[in-house]
């Protein structure tokens, strides 16, 4: 049985008055999720606040982003082992803003999520395709090859206890929420392979969909077979919304 995971994603947003509001909200309203494991993900440098805001609770710890490397002269980056230093769980690898806006290549990815195994990190592996992609209908390639990029460089007991995001680039931040079938669609897929590879992995692997998931879509798009939660980025800036899309799993 995977337990429904729900993980906010604040990118680039937030000051230390606004991360501490955000994050006593979320705390107010922990009583009312029943059934989700929840994580949030600060910018780098509001890690440890949020560390300490949120000690004792359920709330769980990531990072958006980390070096493929794990410490030395590679200027402005962030090491696995800081971030597990500083009391991260998670980490998300392989952002689309990554991949499209930076220009990482899935090879990138892949040595970020190595490097997030060795540092004890739990990745998120975030794999969707652009809007061209699936109007030239090779969505599945597109996240075969994302996923492939992985398991060919380090087998699929990597992915093992990680984390999946399904995030069609097409629905991030812009408002245009892929439909639960179109969804489930690509979980089925994703699933499906890994199960190809390894059963037991593609059972219990959790796969999240992401691509502005509200507090008013959540439910129908956690309710499909292979959709384990969301990855939230926008809607996990207001506390009210964000623990809305926590209780979705338990309507
Ligand atoms: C994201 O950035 O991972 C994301 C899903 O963003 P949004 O919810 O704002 O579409």
């Amino acid at each position: 049985m995977r337990r429904p995971f729900v993980a906010g994603n604040w990118k680039m947003n937030g000051d230390r008055a606004s991360i501490e509001a955000l994050v006593d909200g979320i705390k107010a309203g922990l009583g009312t999720v029943k059934r989700a494991e929840i994580a949030v993900c600060p910018p780098y440098v509001y890690v440890p606040q949020v560390r300490a805001l949120v000690e004792g609770t359920a709330i769980h710890l990531g990072a958006q982003d980390l070096s493929d490397q794990d410490a030395g002269a590679y200027t402005g980056e962030v090491a696995g082992p800081m971030l597990a230093d500083v009391g991260c769980q998670y980490v998300i690898v392989g952002h689309s803003e990554r991949r499209n806006i930076r220009g990482e290549s899935d090879e990138l990815t892949a040595a970020k999520f190595a490097a997030a195994r060795r540092a004890g990190l739990t990745p998120i592996l975030c794999v969707g395709e652009l809007l061209a992609e699936r109007e030239q209908g090779i969505t599945e390639q597109v996240v075969a090859r994302q996923l492939d990029a992985v398991i060919d460089s380090q087998g699929i007991q990597a992915l093992a206890d990680a984390v999946i995001a399904y995030e069609p680039v097409w629905a991030i931040g812009t408002g245009r929420t892929a439909t639960p079938e179109q969804a489930q669609e690509v979980h089925a897929f994703i699933r499906a392979r890994l199960r190809a590879a390894d059963q037991a992995i593609g059972d219990d692997i959790r796969i999240l969909y992401g691509g502005s998931v509200k507090g008013s879509n959540a439910a129908e798009l956690f309710q499909m077979e292979d959709i384990d939660g969301g990855l939230i980025g926008g809607a996990s800036l207001k506390a009210d919304e964000f623990l809305a899309i926590c209780r979705a799993p338990d309507s």
